[in-house]
């Protein structure tokens, strides 16, 4: 047990790393806290058919209630998770309300809704997480079709991997995140066999200005058609991109264009055809 006295000596002698310290050990209590109190808010994305712009379902995206603002975001609080450990109860969190609410949409009329989840390749290591969701999918009636699990290509993940392999063997669809900005080689996609790849948003971003990203986007195109990948595009904010997009041949996308992640309740009024084609 350190003395009072101690303790002042380490503050005064390095003061500004004490700070940093105490900062991060409040940010992870604070996260630790909202977890243990489920106030993980899920938002959720449409996924939209780029011809008829029905959506087709919806990413689940994660938000920190009643916490301090720079801890609020996924991109603050999801590496604090995955540094602190608390990745593994946080990701179990949102995969139980994120099925939840489908099961709930499902109820209400919503029978062909997907629901993609984001799994950190720390997730991976875990090798419980694939009969958790196949036990989540069982208690509310979800066909494990229905589920993508979204990875982000990273050089944890190996494409033989046994939790992969077990996911995949219970009828979960993989989709690879980000694709084109991470650790992608071709290599890795023929390993992993993802029903779905998402195109980064970078390179859905001036798509009409930039014929490289075009080239780009159209190899794979043809790539995916080969290996029976659905491509999804990411980050789509204009018409301009939207029809460059069918154009190549892409099916599936989202965007800003369509709508950002919203409140379950919300994303309730954009599945109403009547309030969507007024809108
Ligand atoms: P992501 O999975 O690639 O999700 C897409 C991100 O881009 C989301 O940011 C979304 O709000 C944003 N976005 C969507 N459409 C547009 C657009 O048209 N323009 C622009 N500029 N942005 C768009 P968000 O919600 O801040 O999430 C950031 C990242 O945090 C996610 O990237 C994902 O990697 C991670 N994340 C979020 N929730 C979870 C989670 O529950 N678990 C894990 N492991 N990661 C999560
Ligand atoms: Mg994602
Ligand atoms: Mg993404
Ligand atoms: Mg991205």
């Amino acid at each position: 047990v350190q003395t009072r006295q101690q303790e002042t000596a380490i503050q005064h002698y390095h003061p500004a790393l004490s700070k940093e310290i105490q900062d991060k050990h409040a940010q992870v209590q604070a996260l630790q806290d909202a977890i243990g109190r489920s106030a993980v808010e899920i938002i959720y994305q449409p996924k939209v058919c780029l011809q008829s712009r029905r959506i087709v379902g919806f990413e689940a995206l994660s938000r920190l209630q009643g916490v301090d603002k720079t801890l609020q975001s996924p991109v603050v609080f999801i590496p604090l998770a995955e540094e602190t450990g608390l990745i593994k109860p946080l990701g179990y969190l949102v995969l139980l309300k994120a099925i939840k609410q489908l099961a709930q949409w499902r109820d209400k009329g919503q029978l062909e809704l997907s629901m993609a989840i984001n799994l950190s390749p720390l997730q991976l290591d875990d090798e419980k997480l694939p009969y958790y969701i196949k036990q989540l999918c069982q208690r509310y009636g979800i066909p494990p079709q229905r589920v993508e699990l979204e990875l982000t290509e990273s050089n944890f993940v190996q494409g033989q991997h046994p939790t992969l392999n077990r996911l995949r063997e219970f009828g979960f669809k993989l989709s690879v995140d980000d694709f084109g900005v991470g650790y992608s080689n071709l290599g890795y996609m023929v390993s992993l066999q993802p029903q779905q790849i998402k195109i980064d948003r970078s390179f859905v971003c001036n798509l009409e200005e930039d014929v490289n990203k075009q080239a780009v986007v159209n190899a794979l195109t043809t790539l995916a058609a080969g290996m029976d990948i659905q491509l999804v595009a990411e980050g789509i904010e204009s018409e301009t991109q939207l029809e460059l997009l069918r154009r190549m041949g892409i099916h599936v996308g989202q965007g800003y264009l369509f709508s950002r992640p919203v409140a379950s309740r919300e994303a309730e009024l954009l599945m109403q055809p009547a309030i969507a084609e007024a809108g």
